[in-house]
Protein backbone atom coordinates (compact mmCIF):
# COMPACT_ATOMS: atom_id res chain seq x y z
CA UNK A 1 0.00 0.00 0.00
CA UNK A 2 1.52 3.37 -0.90
CA UNK A 3 2.08 5.80 1.36
CA UNK A 4 0.14 9.24 2.23
CA UNK A 5 2.27 12.01 1.85
CA UNK A 6 0.73 15.15 3.17
CA UNK A 7 2.61 18.52 1.61
CA UNK A 8 2.09 22.26 3.43
CA UNK A 9 2.31 24.86 1.00
CA UNK A 10 1.38 25.49 -2.56
CA UNK A 11 4.35 27.58 -3.86
CA UNK A 12 6.82 26.34 -6.08
CA UNK A 13 8.39 24.20 -4.05
CA UNK A 14 5.34 22.43 -2.55
CA UNK A 15 3.85 21.93 -6.38
CA UNK A 16 7.29 20.92 -7.21
CA UNK A 17 7.13 18.24 -4.59
CA UNK A 18 3.76 17.29 -4.81
CA UNK A 19 4.61 16.98 -8.88
CA UNK A 20 7.27 14.29 -8.08
CA UNK A 21 5.64 12.63 -5.49
CA UNK A 22 2.99 11.81 -7.57
CA UNK A 23 4.93 10.31 -10.05
CA UNK A 24 6.29 7.98 -7.30
CA UNK A 25 3.21 6.50 -7.01
CA UNK A 26 2.34 8.38 -3.21
CA UNK A 27 -0.87 9.37 -2.34
CA UNK A 28 -0.53 13.28 -1.82
CA UNK A 29 -2.39 15.65 -0.42
CA UNK A 30 -1.11 19.83 -0.42
CA UNK A 31 -2.97 22.15 2.17
CA UNK A 32 -2.20 25.83 2.14
CA UNK A 33 -3.82 28.83 3.79
CA UNK A 34 -4.34 30.87 0.66
CA UNK A 35 -7.09 30.18 -1.80
CA UNK A 36 -4.72 28.83 -4.50
CA UNK A 37 -1.29 28.06 -5.95
CA UNK A 38 1.95 30.25 -6.05
CA UNK A 39 -0.21 33.38 -3.89
CA UNK A 40 2.92 34.07 -1.84
CA UNK A 41 6.13 34.56 -3.07
CA UNK A 42 6.30 32.57 -6.17
CA UNK A 43 3.60 34.98 -7.29
CA UNK A 44 5.23 37.70 -9.18
CA UNK A 45 9.47 37.05 -8.85
CA UNK A 46 12.17 37.92 -11.52
CA UNK A 47 10.81 34.80 -13.65
CA UNK A 48 14.70 33.85 -14.27
CA UNK A 49 15.95 29.93 -14.42
CA UNK A 50 19.28 31.15 -13.48
CA UNK A 51 22.12 28.18 -12.87
CA UNK A 52 24.16 30.93 -13.37
CA UNK A 53 23.53 32.78 -10.23
CA UNK A 54 24.02 30.05 -7.48
CA UNK A 55 26.31 32.40 -5.25
CA UNK A 56 24.66 32.65 -1.93
CA UNK A 57 23.51 36.81 -1.04
CA UNK A 58 25.93 36.61 1.81
CA UNK A 59 29.16 36.79 -0.17
CA UNK A 60 32.32 37.90 1.81
CA UNK A 61 32.32 41.74 2.82
CA UNK A 62 28.46 41.65 3.01
CA UNK A 63 28.96 42.80 6.16
CA UNK A 64 30.12 46.55 5.09
CA UNK A 65 26.85 46.08 2.66
CA UNK A 66 24.82 45.69 5.14
CA UNK A 67 26.35 48.64 7.36
CA UNK A 68 26.26 51.02 4.50
CA UNK A 69 23.19 50.45 3.75
CA UNK A 70 21.39 51.63 6.84
CA UNK A 71 22.57 55.46 5.81
CA UNK A 72 21.22 54.32 1.93
CA UNK A 73 17.45 54.03 0.91
CA UNK A 74 18.85 52.94 -2.56
CA UNK A 75 21.22 50.11 -1.43
CA UNK A 76 20.94 46.85 -3.12
CA UNK A 77 20.89 44.93 0.03
CA UNK A 78 19.25 47.30 2.53
CA UNK A 79 19.07 46.02 6.57
CA UNK A 80 16.34 47.91 8.68
CA UNK A 81 17.11 48.09 12.16
CA UNK A 82 13.04 47.50 13.71
CA UNK A 83 13.19 43.88 13.05
CA UNK A 84 16.66 43.07 13.78
CA UNK A 85 16.42 41.81 17.58
CA UNK A 86 14.05 38.91 15.97
CA UNK A 87 17.23 38.47 13.41
CA UNK A 88 20.04 38.32 15.24
CA UNK A 89 20.54 34.79 15.53
CA UNK A 90 19.30 34.01 11.83
CA UNK A 91 21.90 37.52 11.20
CA UNK A 92 24.67 35.84 13.22
CA UNK A 93 24.85 32.97 11.02
CA UNK A 94 24.38 34.79 7.71
CA UNK A 95 27.48 36.58 8.25
CA UNK A 96 29.54 33.71 9.59
CA UNK A 97 28.74 32.17 6.38
CA UNK A 98 30.13 34.71 4.41
CA UNK A 99 33.49 33.34 4.24
CA UNK A 100 35.29 32.64 1.19
CA UNK A 101 35.31 28.97 1.43
CA UNK A 102 31.97 28.79 2.55
CA UNK A 103 30.18 30.91 0.02
CA UNK A 104 32.33 28.85 -3.11
CA UNK A 105 30.98 25.48 -1.21
CA UNK A 106 27.49 26.90 -1.30
CA UNK A 107 27.74 28.46 -5.16
CA UNK A 108 29.20 24.89 -6.01
CA UNK A 109 26.18 22.96 -4.34
CA UNK A 110 23.85 25.36 -5.29
CA UNK A 111 24.98 25.04 -9.11
CA UNK A 112 24.74 21.44 -9.53
CA UNK A 113 21.31 21.27 -7.89
CA UNK A 114 19.84 24.67 -10.13
CA UNK A 115 21.42 22.70 -13.34
CA UNK A 116 19.52 19.50 -12.49
CA UNK A 117 16.07 21.37 -11.71
CA UNK A 118 16.45 23.42 -14.90
CA UNK A 119 16.32 20.15 -16.70
CA UNK A 120 13.51 18.61 -14.49
CA UNK A 121 11.63 22.33 -15.36
CA UNK A 122 12.59 21.68 -19.40
CA UNK A 123 11.31 17.81 -18.85
CA UNK A 124 7.70 18.11 -17.03
CA UNK A 125 7.29 21.67 -19.57
CA UNK A 126 7.55 19.40 -22.49
CA UNK A 127 5.83 16.40 -20.97
CA UNK A 128 2.57 18.50 -20.02
CA UNK A 129 3.43 21.33 -22.63
CA UNK A 130 3.15 23.64 -19.73
CA UNK A 131 2.73 27.71 -21.19
CA UNK A 132 4.53 29.99 -19.07
CA UNK A 133 6.15 33.03 -21.15
CA UNK A 134 9.08 30.38 -21.35
CA UNK A 135 11.81 32.13 -22.70
CA UNK A 136 15.26 30.10 -24.00
CA UNK A 137 17.43 32.96 -24.09
CA UNK A 138 20.00 32.99 -21.56
CA UNK A 139 20.43 35.95 -19.24
CA UNK A 140 22.70 38.94 -19.86
CA UNK A 141 24.52 40.57 -17.04
CA UNK A 142 25.78 44.06 -18.72
CA UNK A 143 28.55 45.98 -17.05
CA UNK A 144 29.61 49.75 -17.29
CA UNK A 145 33.25 49.54 -16.48
CA UNK A 146 35.34 46.94 -18.06
CA UNK A 147 37.13 45.89 -14.73
CA UNK A 148 34.24 45.11 -12.92
CA UNK A 149 33.24 42.66 -16.00
CA UNK A 150 36.50 40.97 -15.99
CA UNK A 151 36.37 40.60 -11.96
CA UNK A 152 32.64 39.03 -12.33
CA UNK A 153 34.25 36.95 -15.27
CA UNK A 154 37.31 35.74 -12.89
CA UNK A 155 34.57 35.61 -9.92
CA UNK A 156 32.24 33.23 -11.79
CA UNK A 157 35.31 31.17 -13.32
CA UNK A 158 35.62 28.11 -10.66
CA UNK A 159 32.15 27.33 -11.66
CA UNK A 160 33.32 26.55 -15.27
CA UNK A 161 34.65 23.54 -14.12
CA UNK A 162 31.71 22.50 -12.58
CA UNK A 163 29.78 22.89 -16.27
CA UNK A 164 28.38 26.92 -16.30
CA UNK A 165 28.77 27.84 -19.72
CA UNK A 166 29.14 31.61 -20.71
CA UNK A 167 30.62 34.11 -23.11
CA UNK A 168 32.16 37.51 -22.56
CA UNK A 169 30.62 39.93 -25.48
CA UNK A 170 31.98 43.28 -25.89
CA UNK A 171 29.86 46.03 -27.13
CA UNK A 172 29.06 45.04 -30.14
CA UNK A 173 28.85 41.64 -29.75
CA UNK A 174 26.26 43.19 -26.28
CA UNK A 175 24.29 45.06 -28.48
CA UNK A 176 23.71 42.72 -31.08
CA UNK A 177 22.44 40.45 -28.90
CA UNK A 178 19.53 42.90 -27.55
CA UNK A 179 19.56 45.47 -29.75
CA UNK A 180 17.45 47.43 -27.43
CA UNK A 181 20.50 48.50 -25.21
CA UNK A 182 21.31 50.64 -28.00
CA UNK A 183 20.55 53.82 -26.66
CA UNK A 184 22.95 53.34 -23.99
CA UNK A 185 26.10 51.33 -25.40
CA UNK A 186 28.14 54.71 -24.88
CA UNK A 187 27.78 52.98 -21.07
CA UNK A 188 28.23 49.67 -21.81
CA UNK A 189 31.64 48.18 -21.55
CA UNK A 190 30.56 44.44 -22.32
CA UNK A 191 28.44 41.95 -20.52
CA UNK A 192 28.43 38.45 -20.26
CA UNK A 193 25.79 36.35 -21.39
CA UNK A 194 25.20 32.74 -19.79
CA UNK A 195 23.01 30.51 -22.93
CA UNK A 196 22.29 28.49 -20.08
CA UNK A 197 19.62 30.05 -18.52
CA UNK A 198 16.01 30.45 -19.23
CA UNK A 199 13.16 32.50 -17.90
CA UNK A 200 9.22 32.56 -17.59
CA UNK A 201 6.11 33.14 -15.27
CA UNK A 202 6.54 31.54 -12.07
CA UNK A 203 2.74 31.94 -10.97
CA UNK A 204 1.71 30.63 -14.71
CA UNK A 205 4.01 27.39 -14.41
CA UNK A 206 2.71 26.78 -10.53
CA UNK A 207 -0.60 27.30 -11.71
CA UNK A 208 -0.13 24.66 -14.61
CA UNK A 209 1.42 22.34 -12.26
CA UNK A 210 -0.94 22.07 -10.23
CA UNK A 211 -3.57 21.50 -12.19
CA UNK A 212 -1.47 18.96 -13.73
CA UNK A 213 -1.44 17.11 -10.09
CA UNK A 214 -4.67 17.23 -9.79
CA UNK A 215 -5.87 15.82 -12.63
CA UNK A 216 -3.26 12.93 -11.61
CA UNK A 217 -4.90 12.58 -8.28
CA UNK A 218 -3.15 14.81 -5.85
CA UNK A 219 -5.92 16.64 -3.10
CA UNK A 220 -5.41 20.58 -2.53
CA UNK A 221 -7.14 21.68 0.53
CA UNK A 222 -7.23 25.51 0.26
CA UNK A 223 -8.00 28.88 2.88
CA UNK A 224 -6.50 26.21 5.56
CA UNK A 225 -3.81 27.42 7.67
CA UNK A 226 -1.81 25.22 9.62
CA UNK A 227 -1.36 25.53 13.13
CA UNK A 228 0.71 23.09 14.42
CA UNK A 229 2.48 19.76 13.30
CA UNK A 230 1.57 16.74 15.18
CA UNK A 231 3.78 14.63 17.01
CA UNK A 232 4.06 11.39 18.70
CA UNK A 233 6.50 10.22 20.42
CA UNK A 234 9.14 12.34 18.73
CA UNK A 235 7.61 11.43 15.17
CA UNK A 236 5.26 13.67 13.35
CA UNK A 237 2.51 12.39 12.36
CA UNK A 238 -0.24 14.82 11.35
CA UNK A 239 -1.24 18.39 11.51
CA UNK A 240 -4.01 20.81 12.84
CA UNK A 241 -5.50 23.09 10.94
CA UNK A 242 -8.39 25.02 12.97
CA UNK A 243 -10.14 22.23 14.94
CA UNK A 244 -9.51 19.60 12.69
CA UNK A 245 -6.26 17.12 12.48
CA UNK A 246 -5.15 15.19 9.20
CA UNK A 247 -2.83 12.76 9.47
CA UNK A 248 -0.42 11.47 7.04
CA UNK A 249 2.76 9.04 6.51
CA UNK A 250 4.76 11.59 6.12
CA UNK A 251 4.22 15.32 5.97
CA UNK A 252 6.45 18.07 3.84
CA UNK A 253 6.95 21.30 5.09
CA UNK A 254 7.30 23.66 1.46
CA UNK A 255 5.98 26.89 3.78
CA UNK A 256 8.69 29.16 2.28
CA UNK A 257 9.88 32.36 4.59
CA UNK A 258 7.11 31.05 7.32
CA UNK A 259 8.97 27.33 7.97
CA UNK A 260 10.58 27.90 11.22
CA UNK A 261 7.31 28.84 13.08
CA UNK A 262 5.91 25.62 12.58
CA UNK A 263 9.22 23.77 13.23
CA UNK A 264 10.10 25.56 16.59
CA UNK A 265 7.79 23.90 18.82
CA UNK A 266 9.53 21.06 17.95
CA UNK A 267 13.23 22.62 19.25
CA UNK A 268 13.75 22.59 15.02
CA UNK A 269 15.64 25.84 14.86
CA UNK A 270 15.73 27.05 11.37
CA UNK A 271 17.61 29.74 10.22
CA UNK A 272 15.48 30.76 7.50
CA UNK A 273 14.01 34.07 7.32
CA UNK A 274 12.76 37.32 5.01
CA UNK A 275 14.30 39.21 2.38
CA UNK A 276 12.20 41.07 0.88
CA UNK A 277 12.31 41.66 -3.11
CA UNK A 278 10.20 43.85 -5.37
CA UNK A 279 8.59 43.69 -9.13
CA UNK A 280 6.70 45.91 -11.59
CA UNK A 281 5.36 44.27 -13.88
CA UNK A 282 4.41 46.34 -16.91
CA UNK A 283 2.29 45.83 -20.08
CA UNK A 284 4.70 46.29 -23.19
CA UNK A 285 2.08 45.12 -25.63
CA UNK A 286 2.14 48.63 -27.54
CA UNK A 287 5.81 48.77 -28.06
CA UNK A 288 7.38 48.27 -31.52
CA UNK A 289 10.61 46.98 -30.73
CA UNK A 290 10.51 44.69 -27.59
CA UNK A 291 13.60 43.19 -25.43
CA UNK A 292 14.27 39.59 -26.11
CA UNK A 293 16.91 38.95 -23.59
CA UNK A 294 16.48 39.66 -19.70
CA UNK A 295 19.04 41.71 -18.50
CA UNK A 296 20.85 41.58 -15.29
CA UNK A 297 21.83 44.53 -13.10
CA UNK A 298 24.04 42.38 -10.97
CA UNK A 299 25.02 45.38 -8.41
CA UNK A 300 21.33 45.92 -7.85
CA UNK A 301 20.47 42.13 -7.50
CA UNK A 302 17.76 43.19 -10.28
CA UNK A 303 16.60 41.79 -13.43
CA UNK A 304 14.72 42.98 -16.50
CA UNK A 305 12.95 39.82 -17.72
CA UNK A 306 10.14 40.00 -20.68
CA UNK A 307 7.47 37.66 -20.46
CA UNK A 308 5.57 37.63 -23.29
CA UNK A 309 3.35 40.84 -23.72
CA UNK A 310 4.68 41.77 -20.24
CA UNK A 311 7.94 43.15 -19.00
CA UNK A 312 8.92 42.49 -15.58
CA UNK A 313 11.53 44.58 -13.55
CA UNK A 314 12.13 43.08 -10.18
CA UNK A 315 14.67 42.70 -7.68
CA UNK A 316 16.47 44.56 -4.78
CA UNK A 317 16.60 43.19 -1.40
CA UNK A 318 15.77 44.67 2.35
CA UNK A 319 16.17 42.69 5.36
CA UNK A 320 13.19 44.26 6.84
CA UNK A 321 11.36 41.12 8.78
CA UNK A 322 7.92 40.14 7.71
CA UNK A 323 6.59 43.56 6.66
CA UNK A 324 5.09 43.21 3.23
CA UNK A 325 4.21 47.04 2.86
CA UNK A 326 5.11 48.29 -0.61
CA UNK A 327 7.83 50.70 -0.13
CA UNK A 328 8.05 54.12 -2.42
CA UNK A 329 11.56 54.19 -2.63
CA UNK A 330 12.04 50.30 -3.21
CA UNK A 331 9.69 51.24 -6.35
CA UNK A 332 11.56 54.01 -7.53
CA UNK A 333 14.99 52.10 -7.45
CA UNK A 334 13.35 49.65 -10.10
CA UNK A 335 11.84 52.10 -12.02
CA UNK A 336 15.07 54.19 -12.08
CA UNK A 337 16.82 50.80 -12.88
CA UNK A 338 14.30 50.21 -15.98
CA UNK A 339 15.08 54.01 -16.97
CA UNK A 340 19.08 53.24 -17.05
CA UNK A 341 18.79 50.22 -18.90
CA UNK A 342 15.98 51.05 -21.61
CA UNK A 343 15.70 54.78 -21.17
CA UNK A 344 13.81 55.06 -25.02
CA UNK A 345 11.05 52.14 -23.48
CA UNK A 346 10.57 53.35 -20.49
CA UNK A 347 8.32 56.31 -20.70
CA UNK A 348 6.05 55.08 -22.61
CA UNK A 349 6.35 51.87 -19.84
CA UNK A 350 5.89 53.85 -17.10
CA UNK A 351 2.79 55.59 -18.35
CA UNK A 352 1.25 52.16 -18.67
CA UNK A 353 -0.68 50.12 -16.41
CA UNK A 354 1.72 49.11 -13.67
CA UNK A 355 1.69 46.33 -10.94
CA UNK A 356 3.75 46.60 -8.19
CA UNK A 357 4.59 43.55 -6.09
CA UNK A 358 6.59 42.65 -3.31
CA UNK A 359 7.43 39.12 -1.79
CA UNK A 360 9.62 37.87 0.85
CA UNK A 361 12.05 35.26 -0.15
CA UNK A 362 12.48 32.24 2.22
CA UNK A 363 16.91 33.04 2.97
CA UNK A 364 18.63 30.59 4.76
CA UNK A 365 21.76 31.25 6.44
CA UNK A 366 24.35 29.74 4.70
CA UNK A 367 22.76 29.94 1.19
CA UNK A 368 21.76 26.77 0.73
CA UNK A 369 17.92 25.09 0.53
CA UNK A 370 17.04 22.88 3.39
CA UNK A 371 16.00 19.17 1.31
CA UNK A 372 15.41 16.31 3.07
CA UNK A 373 14.22 14.41 6.86
CA UNK A 374 14.56 16.59 9.72
CA UNK A 375 15.93 14.99 13.35
CA UNK A 376 11.84 14.46 13.84
CA UNK A 377 11.05 11.25 11.91
CA UNK A 378 8.28 11.71 9.24
CA UNK A 379 9.17 15.66 9.02
CA UNK A 380 11.00 16.73 5.79
CA UNK A 381 11.39 19.88 4.30
CA UNK A 382 12.44 21.66 0.61
CA UNK A 383 12.65 25.24 2.01
CA UNK A 384 15.05 28.21 2.15
CA UNK A 385 15.46 28.71 -1.51
CA UNK A 386 16.32 31.91 -1.50
CA UNK A 387 16.53 34.15 -4.68
CA UNK A 388 16.96 30.66 -6.55
CA UNK A 389 13.30 29.10 -5.80
CA UNK A 390 12.13 28.56 -9.17
CA UNK A 391 15.51 27.78 -10.58
CA UNK A 392 15.14 25.06 -7.86
CA UNK A 393 12.02 24.18 -7.24
CA UNK A 394 11.68 21.09 -9.48
CA UNK A 395 14.97 19.54 -8.94
CA UNK A 396 14.59 20.24 -5.17
CA UNK A 397 11.02 18.39 -5.40
CA UNK A 398 13.01 15.56 -7.54
CA UNK A 399 15.33 15.28 -4.87
CA UNK A 400 12.77 15.06 -2.19
CA UNK A 401 10.50 12.78 -3.82
CA UNK A 402 13.72 10.05 -4.60
CA UNK A 403 14.73 10.79 -0.45
CA UNK A 404 11.07 9.83 0.59
CA UNK A 405 11.19 6.70 -1.48
CA UNK A 406 14.15 5.70 -0.21
CA UNK A 407 15.97 6.14 -3.37
CA UNK A 408 19.37 7.43 -4.37
CA UNK A 409 18.95 10.26 -6.14
CA UNK A 410 20.64 11.63 -9.04
CA UNK A 411 22.58 14.52 -7.71
CA UNK A 412 24.62 14.82 -4.25
CA UNK A 413 21.98 15.52 -1.14
CA UNK A 414 24.33 15.94 1.51
CA UNK A 415 25.09 20.09 1.15
CA UNK A 416 20.72 20.25 1.40
CA UNK A 417 20.80 18.05 4.29
CA UNK A 418 17.89 19.15 6.70
CA UNK A 419 19.45 17.35 9.47
CA UNK A 420 22.23 20.54 9.26
CA UNK A 421 19.81 22.25 11.61
C1 LIG B 1 11.39 40.04 -5.99
C2 LIG B 1 11.75 38.58 -6.08
C3 LIG B 1 12.35 38.11 -7.24
C4 LIG B 1 12.71 36.77 -7.34
N1 LIG B 1 13.23 36.32 -8.51
C5 LIG B 1 13.57 35.02 -8.64
C6 LIG B 1 14.09 34.54 -9.87
O1 LIG B 1 14.20 35.27 -10.85
N2 LIG B 1 14.48 33.24 -9.95
C7 LIG B 1 14.37 32.39 -8.89
O2 LIG B 1 14.78 31.23 -8.99
N3 LIG B 1 13.81 32.80 -7.71
C8 LIG B 1 13.41 34.09 -7.58
N4 LIG B 1 12.88 34.54 -6.41
C9 LIG B 1 12.76 33.60 -5.28
C10 LIG B 1 11.53 32.69 -5.40
O3 LIG B 1 10.42 33.43 -5.81
C11 LIG B 1 11.27 32.03 -4.03
O4 LIG B 1 12.43 31.38 -3.58
C12 LIG B 1 10.15 31.01 -4.14
O5 LIG B 1 8.97 31.64 -4.60
C13 LIG B 1 9.87 30.34 -2.80
O6 LIG B 1 8.87 29.39 -3.04
P1 LIG B 1 8.26 28.57 -1.83
O7 LIG B 1 7.35 27.58 -2.41
O8 LIG B 1 9.37 28.10 -0.95
O9 LIG B 1 7.49 29.67 -0.95
P2 LIG B 1 6.09 30.41 -1.25
O10 LIG B 1 5.89 30.70 -2.67
O11 LIG B 1 6.05 31.56 -0.30
O12 LIG B 1 5.04 29.34 -0.82
C14 LIG B 1 4.85 28.95 0.51
C15 LIG B 1 3.39 28.56 0.68
O13 LIG B 1 3.24 28.04 1.99
C16 LIG B 1 2.01 28.49 2.50
N5 LIG B 1 2.09 28.47 3.96
C17 LIG B 1 3.04 29.02 4.76
N6 LIG B 1 2.77 28.76 6.06
C18 LIG B 1 1.64 28.05 6.06
C19 LIG B 1 0.84 27.49 7.10
N7 LIG B 1 1.17 27.59 8.39
N8 LIG B 1 -0.29 26.84 6.75
C20 LIG B 1 -0.66 26.70 5.44
N9 LIG B 1 0.05 27.20 4.42
C21 LIG B 1 1.18 27.87 4.73
C22 LIG B 1 1.87 29.90 1.95
O14 LIG B 1 0.50 30.28 1.95
C23 LIG B 1 2.45 29.75 0.56
O15 LIG B 1 1.48 29.49 -0.42
C24 LIG B 1 12.48 35.87 -6.26
C25 LIG B 1 11.86 36.35 -5.11
C26 LIG B 1 11.48 37.68 -5.02
C27 LIG B 1 10.81 38.16 -3.78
Amino acid sequence: MSKDVLVIGAGLTGIAAAWSLRKKGFNVSVIDAHEGPALETSYANAGALTPSEPEPWNAPGVHWDLLKSLFDPHAAMKLRLAPLPGLIGWGMKFLFNSSRKRYEASARANFALSRYSLEQTRSVRDELGLEFDNLQAGTLKVFQSEDRMKAAAAAAEFLRDEGLEFSILDREATLSLEPQLASVADRIAGSIHYPMDESGDAQRFTAGLAAACEKAGVEFEWNSPVDALLDRAGRIIGIQTGEDEIHADEVVLATGHASWRLLKPHALHLPVRPVKGYSLTLDMSGLNARPGVPVVDDAMHAIVTPMGDRLRVAGTAEIAGENKTLSPERIENLKHLLIGIYPDLAPQLLDGEIQPWTGLRPMSADGRPFIGETRASGLWLTTGHGHLGWTQAMGSGALLADLIAGERPVIDASPFSAKRI
